[in-house]
């Protein structure tokens, strides 16, 4: 029989916890044939939430799940896990500066890190759902020395399948024939959509969209004035329409993201903010999204690939604001 992986989920009690445990255990993230552990870990005010997602994890009966505990410390809920999801935060407030929400989000992922550090496993992958993503993953990373930076990650997925939802809707594809989108850079408003590799069914997904769209230019001006902004602001319409955010669809791309990462990439690239080696002239160490595969268990960047005046111009501006964030998560004495 196979050994069950201890998985740590924090901010277990939030919505976007009580859409990913769920899944999980059915056995959606690791396969049908791994039976997984539950860490839920809480603040305080949240234990009772996380408890009770854990009730009803009981009454579900799923046949994968072989235990879930709920903590309200790092440091036991980190002991001995495999894969940590990140995702409670401080959500940034009416009126709240950037230096207070990313002093807040210190005070959480630091001692994440350090716990992770002192406890988890040696095979530990972490990636980060709670926002500012990639500032806290990058925070994360530095308080575990004892971990490989490789380790720690920030969500990208969501936007990498909005773009392909977009892209398959406008083309009147399947979102399965899409290969090798790109989401580039901060998981925030500046991240930065690349189609230009992207085909479908072996066709280029640029001719496509001019051919579709009436020419070259029109093309161009989608991507600039539509399909960027709209996956870069799909957060803010789903909220206006469905009257609360998007918490199904960002389960379901941690799930995907850790699938991958765990069972590898298959036909093509996807998008995960990894920590920078240099590629693509993003300086090293920042947390960004790149194109990259899983292979043997690990992520790599895609090397290689040719990065236009346009793309270079809108991948400086993203990693401009994550070299500021940077910045000031150092100078608070965060990382
Ligand atoms: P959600 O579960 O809806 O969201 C959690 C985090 O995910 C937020 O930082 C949110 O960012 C982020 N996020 C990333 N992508 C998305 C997306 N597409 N849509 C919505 N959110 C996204 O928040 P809840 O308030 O329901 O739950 C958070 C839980 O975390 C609470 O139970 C709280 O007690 C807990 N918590 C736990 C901590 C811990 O374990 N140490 C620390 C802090 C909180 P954004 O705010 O930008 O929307």
């Amino acid at each position: 029989s196979v050994k069950p992986v201890t998985i740590t989920i924090t901010g277990a009690g939030g919505q976007i916890g009580y859409a990913l445990l769920f899944r999980i255990a059915s056995g959606a993230m690791l396969g049908a044939e791994t039976p997984v552990r539950l860490h839920l870990l809480e603040i305080p005010q949240g234990v009772r939430a996380a408890e009770g997602a854990a009730l009803e994890l009981q009454d579900a009966a799923f046949p994968l799940l072989h235990g879930v505990e709920v903590f309200d410390d790092p440091a036991s809920a980190f002991q001995g896990t495999e894969i940590a999801m990140l995702v409670g935060a401080r959500p940034r407030t009416a009126g709240m500066e950037r230096g207070d929400l990313l002093a807040a989000n210190g005070g959480i992922f630091g001692p994440q890190g350090a716990a992770i550090n002192a406890g988890a496993a040696d095979g530990i992958r972490v990636v980060v759902v709670g926002n500012p993503a990639n500032t806290n993953a990058l925070i994360a990373a530095s308080h575990a020395p004892d971990v490989p930076a490789d380790r720690f990650t920030a969500l990208t997925r969501l936007d990498h399948n909005r773009a392909l939802g977009q892209l398959a809707a406008t083309l009147g594809a399947q979102v399965g024939s899409l290969r090798d989108v790109t989401i580039w850079g901060n998981h925030s408003a500046t991240q930065f959509p690349d189609v230009s590799h992207a085909t479908i069914d072996g066709e280029s997904v640029p001719a496509l969209l001019a051919a579709r769209l009436g020419g070259v230019d029109t093309a161009k001006e989608w991507l600039v004035d539509t399909f960027i902004p709209r996956v870069a602001k799909r957060g803010a319409e789903i909220i206006e329409v469905r009257g609360s955010s998007s918490v199904a669809s960002a389960a379901s791309a941690a799930i995907d993201h850790v699938r991958d990462w765990v069972h590898g990439t298959e036909n093509g690239w996807t998008s995960a903010a990894v920590v920078s080696d240099g590629s693509y002239g993003v300086p090293e160490g920042l947390v960004s999204s790149f194109p990259v595969e899983s292979v043997d268990g690990a992520w790599r960047i895609v090397q290689g690939l040719e990065v236009d005046a346009f793309a270079e111009h809108r991948i400086a501006a993203s990693v401009a604001e994550l070299v500021e964030e940077r910045e000031a998560v150092r100078a608070l004495g965060l990382i």
